[in-house]
């Protein structure tokens, strides 16, 4: 089977694991640590805090910002559900803003009406979570103007987009926003398995989510010297959001392939290009000028009505030659959960529920072999001509 993405692990990955297995620790150990000074020296960050994936990193994102009840929390309807979870977690009010048409990322000119429609009711939001959808960056100079201009905070949701570049700068993300989250899942850009980070240059929220990460379990040295050798305090609640030494040593291993994968994702979407840029019923990825596209995924629009087929019957011909197409995302807000709670209905963001019903994602990944990627360009024009 051929699917949308899919993990590269070399001998180097498995060495690291075992080194890992013989040795001390299996958790709460140095390459932790080590993970995570890479990370900073990778990303630009002053601090990172490693969790075990990435909804818990925007979860001790929220927290560490201080959302709570009554708080407005705005994202995109184009994401995972965990983007706008971390919002419900909190206790804050989630909210969404249309993407834009060409980038498929959160439209700043509607975000700037969303924040008046809200001052006009005398409401401040107090977040926006950016998602740098399929590895194309946000506007984040403008959303750094916004947030500065109407004071709120700034996520990076940044999971899709490791190793994309933002004014030729990989390390782009922390520069714009206060806390930005990675996840490690198999089929995003490195792997751990399951992971994720927190990457920030502010000094109080790395020692909030470190807390949180572990139970709020506080221990220094002027606490033993006090009370005892064992003793610790909890000052706020926390979590089990840790991860191992196993998990990290892929990390780090993983980490210095990252431009490898980013070489091998752009290779592919270039040959996609190529192939789909001149059919007039499907669209490409359009990129704007100032980023290199880190293609966590490809997501084509077909206008299935000009074609006169239907997306299922694309996928079930697709699946039939073992290719597992897949859609990203049916748009949050519609989401029973988020409908029944929060009143939000369909209609209600039209851009990206159209970009919804065109969307289908073909399979990018670095171990994508030549055969396999011409097999899915043929079947997906064979399939699209069949009817
Ligand atoms: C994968 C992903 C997450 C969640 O990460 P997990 O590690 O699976 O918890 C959050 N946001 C986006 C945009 C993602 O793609």
């Amino acid at each position: 089977m051929i699917s949308y993405g899919k993990q590269s692990i070399n001998h180097k990955d498995i060495d690291a694991v075992i080194k890992v297995l013989k040795s001390e620790y299996l958790t709460q150990g140095p390459i932790v640590d080590q993970f995570e000074k890479k990370l900073n020296k990778k990303f630009g960050s002053k601090f990172s805090c490693v969790v075990s994936n990435g909804t818990a990193a925007l979860h001790l994102a929220g927290l560490s910002l201080g959302w709570e009840s009554g708080d407005v929390i705005i994202t995109s309807p184009i994401t995972f559900l965990a983007s706008a979870n971390c919002i419900v977690y909190c206790g804050a009010i989630p909210d969404f803003v249309d993407i834009d048409p060409k980038t498929y990322t959160i439209d700043i000119n509607r975000l700037e009406e969303k924040i008046k429609q809200y001052l006009s009711r005398g409401k401040k939001i107090k977040a926006v979570v950016g998602v740098d959808y399929a590895g194309h960056p946000c506007d984040w100079k403008s959303l750094r103007m916004l947030a500065d201009r109407y004071d709120f905070q700034l996520i990076n949701d940044n999971c899709h987009a490791l190793g994309a570049q933002y004014d030729n700068d990989i390390q782009y993300a922390v520069k714009y926003a206060d806390i930005v989250t990675q996840s490690y899942h198999p089929v995003k850009t490195i792997t751990t398995g399951e992971g994720g980070a927190l990457l920030t240059n502010d000094s109080k929220i790395n020692e909030k989510v470190r807390l949180m990460r572990s139970h709020g379990m506080n221990k220094n040295e002027e606490m033993s010297r006090k009370h005892g050798l064992w003793y610790y305090e909890m000052e706020n609640l926390g979590f089990n959001y840790r991860i191992t030494d196993i998990q990290c040593a892929i990390g780090i291993s993983q980490l210095e392939r990252l431009e490898s994968f980013i070489k091998k994702r752009q290779k592919i979407a270039k040959i996609y290009n190529e192939h789909f840029n001149q059919i007039d019923y499907l669209s490409t990825p359009s990129i704007n000028y100032d980023i290199s596209h880190a293609y966590h995924l490809y997501p084509i629009q077909i206008h299935f009505d000009k074609i006169d087929m239907d997306k299922n019957t694309l996928f079930k011909l697709m699946k039939n030659k073992n290719i597992l197409l897949q859609v990203h995302y049916i748009p949050v807000h519609t989401q029973p959960f988020y409908k029944n709670k929060y009143g939000f209905k369909v209609g209600q963001f039209e851009i990206a529920e159209s970009f919804y019903n065109y969307e289908v994602s073909l399979p990018i990944y670095p171990d994508l072999s030549e055969q396999d990627l011409n097999k899915v360009i043929n079947e997906l024009n064979q399939s699209i001509n069949v009817i």
